[in-house]
């Protein structure tokens, strides 16, 4: 299931024809695959290994394993994000 929130990114910043399904570390830009982070800014490939980004990429598919504790991570930070924003209701005057 896609999650839609302030942080989810709905659309890769590069091509805005997929879904931002990474994120890139230094501008945080939301890109769909590889190809897309290469091109969005050379300074973020270039201080992040970008084969090093190619791996991870091919680790999350080979070990799906991976992908979905990532994914259960991304969903925990994300839900802590929505909480900070709605506090809980112990105002009750
Ligand atoms: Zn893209
Ligand atoms: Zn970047």
């Amino acid at each position: 299931m896609l999650i839609q929130g302030k942080d989810e990114c709905a659309l890769c910043a590069i091509c805005h024809k997929r879904g931002g399904r990474y994120k890139c570390p230094k501008c945080q830009a939301c890109y769909c695959s590889v190809g897309c982070y290469k091109g969005h800014s050379k300074e973020c490939t270039e201080a992040f290994n970008e084969e090093n980004v190619i791996e991870e990429l091919k680790g999350q598919k080979a070990t799906p394993e991976q992908g979905s504790k990532m994914r259960a991570q991304l969903a925990e930070m994300t839900s802590i994000d929505t909480k900070g924003t709605q506090l809980p209701a112990n105002s009750n005057r």
